[in-house]
């Protein structure tokens, strides 16, 4: 028999480990319908209270949170200015303009733009041609740009600059503790220039599923409203929420494990000339590296790869994913990019 493949697709593949099997096992749970799920209760206390906001709200997916905050904060037609590959225009299956009727406006590059790029996307309200830009959303970490880190100044310059004109300020924060973790920023210093933002359970932190959005107290209840709308309000949702707890208190420090794995596959990647790839845009726990001239496509560095116990994402012909956490051990990693390089390098040529 294969022994377990080391699995770098993504973040998401991590199971419940035994420890919070059992704290899901015994926690208490209800309706949470009627606000009576006591686990989940405190869970959204906690994320709130981390995050230095007055309410948080518990959702599925990530994929919810992102579709319900544009329906919170913007109306169809209106214009969201993002940054160019985020995760709400190449991950949703087009949910944003099925869910809020909404336009993008992709800007920057690499996952970050610059107030001054923010301001020269903006289209005012009240033209008689242009649609009224109403949202500007940040994405940090990155996905597509392999798990980059928004600068905060920058972020606290774009949401200034919004709140002035009247503009929202959403952040897409999925890994947002990767972050944390990286910076030695509190969770609530990087929230802090967001109205509204989402977090999620299901990616570093190990936990089997679940987002929160989290801002004021009034839009989290507006929130809850287009939660219950598109089919994502549950009842004893506890059993998530103490897997959501469990892995607040026993996941979070430990993601600086996975930065440092992640660099460590990273700076072995680096030494082939067939693979493109700056071990110092390795910010947190995702590697996107480009392949060069002599090495196979994706797919087939993905195939090879899978062939030998490996696991990465093809993102394109030539640029593969590799994404570390609580799964994977250091040893798993060094083993994992000398794979990739045997792959990358014995392609002949
Ligand atoms: C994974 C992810 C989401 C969505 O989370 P799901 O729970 O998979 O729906 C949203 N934003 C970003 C940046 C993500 O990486």
């Amino acid at each position: 028999m294969m022994p377990e493949p080391i699995d770098l697709r993504s973040d998401t593949v991590t199971r419940p480990s035994p420890a919070m099997r059992a704290a899901m096992n015994s926690a208490p749970v209800g309706d949470d319908q009627y606000g009576e799920d006591p686990t989940m209760n405190l869970l959204q206390e906690r994320v709130a209270a981390l995050l230095g906001k007055e309410a948080a709200l518990w959702l599925p997916s990530g994929t919810m949170a992102n579709q319900v905050a544009l329906r919170v904060l913007a109306r169809p037609g209106d214009d969201v200015i993002v940054s160019r590959e985020c995760h709400a225009v190449w991950h949703e299956t087009g949910g944003s303009a099925a869910n809020a009727g909404v336009q993008f406006s992709e800007i920057g590059r690499n996952g970050v733009f610059t107030a001054e790029e923010f301001l020269a996307a903006l289209k005012p309200r009240g033209h008689v041609i242009y649609p009224p830009t109403a949202l500007v959303e940040i994405e940090n970490t990155h996905n597509r740009s392999g798990g980059v880190i928004f600068p905060q100044a920058e972020a606290e310059r774009i949401c200034a600059a919004a709140r002035e004109r009247g503009v929202a300020t959403y952040l897409d924060g999925a890994r947002l503790w990767n972050v944390a973790i990286a910076s030695g920023r509190p969770p609530a210093e990087l929230a802090a220039p967001f109205d509204l933002l989402s977090v999620a359970l299901s990616k570093g932190l190990g936990a089997p599923g679940g987002s929160l959005l989290a801002g004021p107290r009034e839009l989290i209840r507006t929130a809850l409203r287009f939660r219950r709308m598109f089919g994502g309000a549950m009842r004893q949702v506890g059993f998530y929420a103490a897997a959501g707890l469990y892995a607040l208190d026993h996941n979070l420090a430990r993601l600086a494990d996975d930065h440092a794995n992640a660099r460590l596959i990273a700076e072995r990647l680096a030494s082939s000339r067939r693979i493109l790839l700056d071990p110092d845009s390795v910010h947190s726990n995702i590697l996107v590296f480009r392949l060069g001239e002599g090495a196979p496509d994706a797919p087939a560095v993905v195939a090879r790869a899978a062939e030998r116990g490996v696991l990465a994402f093809a993102f394109d012909a030539r640029t593969v994913r590799a994404v570390t956490h609580l799964d994977v051990t250091r040893e798993q990693c060094a083993r994992a990019a000398e794979v990739l390089l045997e792959i990358v390098e014995g392609a002949g040529g």
